[in-house]
């Protein structure tokens, strides 16, 4: 199975990943740790684009693209991904759609998790002092939030079209967002299951 998960920044895209990742045995693709890495490593990629996220704008298309093609290419995490930042854009989402096709895989579930500016400018200054992330601070927190506002929110239409979207509470506790997300897991995996079965019992 793959997943999405979207929302803005501090919505707790990373802490319920990282629960889905350890129940269901899958694998978390975080662009933006990716990206973190790049930096760290004093990398050209990392040296090219640290200005960029420190400012909270969006790097390429290109670039996120190339790094998760690398991901979804990978035998070891055919249909167990799932996708933490990514896509961002309609383009990234048409885009995450292809690449997906070209190795036999899709999209089985679009998790968004709702959560207001105060709420993420509050979780973003806990994490500052927790992670010392460079990019969160209450400005660079607010232009994240309005990034996503202009780039991501139009995804919602495009994933409530294919039917996969799921809107879950943000604001909820993490447990509470946990069982929620275990339902909706289960519910597919039983679809899964099932149309499974159906195409052994045809053939
Ligand atoms: P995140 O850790 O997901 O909040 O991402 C941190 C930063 O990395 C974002 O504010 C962007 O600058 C960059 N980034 C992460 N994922 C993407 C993406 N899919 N497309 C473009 N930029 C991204």
């Amino acid at each position: 199975m793959n997943i999405v998960i979207f929302g803005p920044p501090g919505a707790g895209k990373g802490t319920q990943s990282k629960n889905i990742v350890e129940k269901y045995k899958l694998y978390q693709l975080s662009t933006g740790d990716l990206l973190r890495k790049e930096i760290k490593n004093k990398t050209d990629l990392g040296l090219k684009i640290s200005s960029i996220i420190n400012s909270g704008e969006l790097v390429s298309d290109k670039i996120v693209s190339d790094l998760i093609e690398r991901f979804i290419s990978n035998e070891t995490y055919k249909n167990k991904i799932i996708f933490d930042g990514y896509p961002r854009t309609l383009n990234q989402a048409k885009n995450l759609d292809n690449l997906l096709k070209k190795y036999n895989q899709k999209i089985d579930i679009v998790l968004k998790l709702s959560v207001t500016l105060a709420t993420v400018k509050k979780r973003i200054l806990e994490r500052q002092i927790q992670e010392n992330r460079t990019d969160d601070n209450e400005e660079v927190a607010v232009k994240r939030y309005k990034t996503y506002e202009n780039s991501s929110e139009p995804l919602l239409e495009y994933y409530k079209r294919s039917n996969l979207l799921k809107i879950i509470n943000g604001e909820a506790s993490i447990t509470e967002i946990n069982t929620e997300i275990g339902g909706l897991i289960e519910s597919i995996k039983g679809w899964l299951w099932k149309i499974t079965q159906y195409k052994y019992a045809i053939t």
